[in-house]
């Protein structure tokens, strides 16, 4: 199977890349399979599957107390992975986040996907729980994504964490990190962010994927910030096309992103959800056509559930 940094490094043209979501908790593989068909026509050159961590939910007791579950709402993104990989022949990458796990658990996860012949992962802290106000690592887990990419790249060289282990069998995981064109919501500011997007690359992350923007110039002038500072893999952007009026105000206030006046006033004047769907399909198909027309070197779409938009702004562009 292909890693992603070679299949960027082989390709004289953008590729196309889609991100999807585990299903809830209860439904068929069949409807995921179902949703993802229309885009799968498109031959995206891999999908990327989000990890979901666990949420504490409140549950009321016969005797009126309040009792405190823990619950994973989509669980299964490596079989998810491993399903699509099967189904569609494509390559798939596994989000694996620091929270939640402790280092054993990542190595455990890691020989899993290892042995399921999956050996590209996106690599990432993972937020706080839904519940808490910030991100609290577990005992023995890693408090940031740098660390994890080391560990990855650890087993990579053949070093797990039992140093005893005699002929341990190098993995070959293909690492892939998250980046912010409009800066991470928590870094003082965007040199210091750099800064540890660059100690992830250095440590042996092959690639970066983007925070969505609606914005190119941010894309752009990120980029540039990279290089400056001497960032040199691949920067993958990521983009979502709007679908509904209540995004703009959603997706800036989850993703720490700005939504630009024109596209915030055509969504605006819109009557319908039908419009805002039709206006972000035309505000999109013009963000990737000029992300392709200066050479992004994939077009990598946040489906958030939702095929639909990216199936028409791919007809598009492709
Ligand atoms: P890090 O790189 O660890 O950075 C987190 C913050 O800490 C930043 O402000 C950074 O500047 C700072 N920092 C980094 N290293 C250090 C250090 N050593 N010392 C001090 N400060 C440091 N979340 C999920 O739960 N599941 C997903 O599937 C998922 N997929 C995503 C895909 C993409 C493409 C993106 C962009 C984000 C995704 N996220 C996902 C969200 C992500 O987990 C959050 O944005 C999280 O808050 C940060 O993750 P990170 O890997 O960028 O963190």
């Amino acid at each position: 199977m292909a890693k992603i940094k070679d299949l960027i490094s082989e390709a004289n043209k953008t590729l196309f890349s889609i991100e999807i979501l585990p299903p809830l908790k209860g439904e068929s593989i069949n409807e995921l399979f179902e949703r993802i068909s229309p885009l799968m026509e498109f031959k995206p050159k891999f999908v990327d599957v989000t990890y979901h961590r666990e949420e504490y939910v409140y549950k009321q007791t016969p005797n009126g107390l309040l009792e405190k579950r823990v619950v994973k709402k989509r669980p299964g993104t490596v079989g998810i992975c491993a399903a699509v990989m099967n189904k569609f022949q494509v390559e798939t990458v596994p989000h694996i986040i620091c929270g939640g796990f402790t280092k054993e658990e990542t190595e455990n996860a890691l020989i899993d996907l290892n042995f399921l012949g999956i050996h590209n992962v996106l690599a990432l802290r993972g937020d706080a729980i839904k519940s808490e106000v910030r991100f609290v690592p577990s005992a023995d887990g890693h408090h940031y994504a740098d660390s994890l990419v080391s560990q990855i790249i650890d087993m990579n060289n053949g070093k797990y964490l039992d140093e005893d282990m005699k002929n341990p069998m190098p993995t070959e995981f293909c690492v892939g990190v998250a980046g912010y064109p409009e800066k991470h919501f928590e870094a003082p500011n965007m040199l210091s962010d750099l800064k540890f997007l660059k100690d992830k690359v250095d440590n042996g992350a092959d690639y970066i994927v983007t925070q969505m923007f609606f914005d190119n110039k941010k894309y752009f002038e990120f980029v540039d910030k990279c290089r400056e500072v001497g960032i040199n893999v691949p920067i993958i952007p990521g983009l979502k096309p709007m679908t509904n009026k209540k995004q703009l105000n959603a997706l800036p206030s989850f993703f720490h992103i700005d939504i630009p006046d024109d596209l915030f006033k055509a969504v605006e004047a819109c009557k319908t959800n039908e419009d805002v769907k039709n206006v972000g399909v035309e505000w999109c198909i013009a963000q990737s056509r000029e992300l392709m027309e200066k050479g992004a070197p994939v077009l990598h779409y946040y489906s958030m559930g939702r095929a639909e938009s990216i199936q028409k702004v791919a007809a598009a562009i492709l």
